[in-house]
């Protein structure tokens, strides 16, 4: 039981008009994964609610854990160890380069930079950079690789001090990190103290429609507290004299949001559109976001099913991916150590840790061809066609995956 009552206000406008209509439960921290000295200590769990604010139409989690807690030094992510967001990476930087013409008198920032997977490509072109992100091992991995990084959260206090030093950002980036921050009316208050009159942030998280209409509810973790509509962030960034200029809706992660953010009151078409289809919808009425909870109920006793009737066959599953939407996947649909036997992840730094709550052993990929599982249970489902590329070898020797959102197939 958790008995702490959080008068829960909204992230963004501050209302108390807030409409809990999913409840996950009791769940670890999703990117906490423990070592086998760690496994005999109690593990914290924390209420994973999602809300929508009847005022300005956020949704978000109505739990926020410390964030000392959630991005720990330990903490296992680097952005370097997936082909496909390299890519991603790449094509947008150049594209920008391209567009803004911009070159050594200019300035790029990144806010949550990581390892300095996107920044290397500017450098490698000559535009000077700096990075801004508080988990020090990624951090410190970066400036290793002469990428120049502050080890620090991001915040209007950040951004006063960077602008009082001379520094002014043509462009600043911030992927998958908006919907992470606690102080979202801090993180977006820093980003118009830092960018220039002309500049532009280009910011990308997942998009709420996707998660809704695709029954992503794994990607709602501790760490992801706010699932954006453009109708939302339309009232969140005017708020601090910022203004959506264009935005694009990509596949990555299950579907996000590409944003072009800058000064002037100036929305493309496209901006429009999107908002017109957003009310069409109504995206800003809690009914578009109610029937969710049975559906995710549904695909959760679906994907159990499954998994119960391939073991009383006789197949043995594993499962691809430590990611933080596993963790809720396998957490929140209960599949602990007797339907699966073991997780196997690319990323050496969770290899040997076990998974949060079910303490599934994660080993390496090697171990799919060498112990051969019937049945792959294919996390990060959102890098399936990179996933299922890499495992070529053990579908071939016939070795299955079975994909779990939007509905559990098997491939
Ligand atoms: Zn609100």
């Amino acid at each position: 039981m958790n008995d702490s009552i959080t008068p829960a206000r909204c992230r963004s406008c501050g209302s108390d008009r807030m409409a809990v209509f999913l409840d996950l439960g009791e769940t670890p921290l999703a990117d906490r994964m423990p070592s086998a000295a760690q496994l005999a200590e109690p593990e914290p769990r924390f209420p994973l609610k999602v809300a929508f604010c009847e005022d300005c139409s956020l949704v978000q989690i109505t739990e926020t854990v410390d964030p000392e807690l959630l991005f720990c030094d330990d903490y296992p992510y680097f952005s370097s160890f997936s082909d496909t967001l390299l890519e991603h990476s790449r094509a947008n930087v150049e594209e920008l380069i391209a567009a803004r013409g911009l070159g050594p008198g200019n300035l790029v920032v990144e806010l949550a930079s990581n390892d300095g997977y996107l920044l290397q490509y500017y450098q490698q072109a000559g535009i000077p950079v700096l990075g801004i992100d508080p988990a020090e091992g990624p951090a410190r991995k970066a400036i290793e690789k002469g990428i120049p990084t502050e080890i620090a959260f991001f915040g209007i206090e950040l951004a006063g001090r960077l602008a009082n030093t001379g520094r002014a950002a043509d462009v600043i980036h911030a992927n998958n990190v908006l919907a992470h921050v606690a102080d979202t009316n801090g993180f977006v208050a820093g980003i118009a103290r830092l960018l220039k009159d002309d500049g532009v942030a280009v910011i990308e998280h997942p998009y709420v429609r996707d998660l809704i209409e695709h029954n992503e509810f794994d990607t709602i973790y501790h760490e992801h507290l706010c699932y954006f509509s453009v109708l939302a962030l339309d009232r969140l960034f005017r708020r601090h004299s910022l203004y959506l200029q264009d935005i694009r809706r990509l596949p990555i992660h299950g579907g996000s949001l590409r944003l072009y953010v800058g000064k002037r009151d100036q929305p493309s078409e496209r901006v429009r559109q999107l908002l017109d289809e957003e009310r069409r919808d109504g995206m800003d009425e809690l009914a578009y976001y109610q029937a969710f909870s049975d559906r995710v109920t549904q695909l959760c006793a679906d994907l159990r099913a499954l998994l119960s009737r391939l073991k009383g066959e006789g197949a043995s599953i594993a499962a691809y991916g430590a990611a933080a939407k596993g963790s809720t996947l396998i957490n929140v649909a209960g599949i602990g150590p007797d339907l699966v036997d073991f997780v196997v992840d690319r990323n050496v730094h969770k290899q040997g840790r076990y998974m949060p709550g079910q303490h599934l052993p994660i080993l390496a990929p090697e171990e799919l061809l060498r112990r051969r599982p019937d049945y792959t249970l294919l996390l990060p489902w959102n890098f399936a066609d990179e996933i299922l590329a890499q495992q070529a070898a053990y579908r071939k020797a016939g070795g299955r995956f079975i994909i779990p959102v939007p509905e559990p197939t098997v491939v």
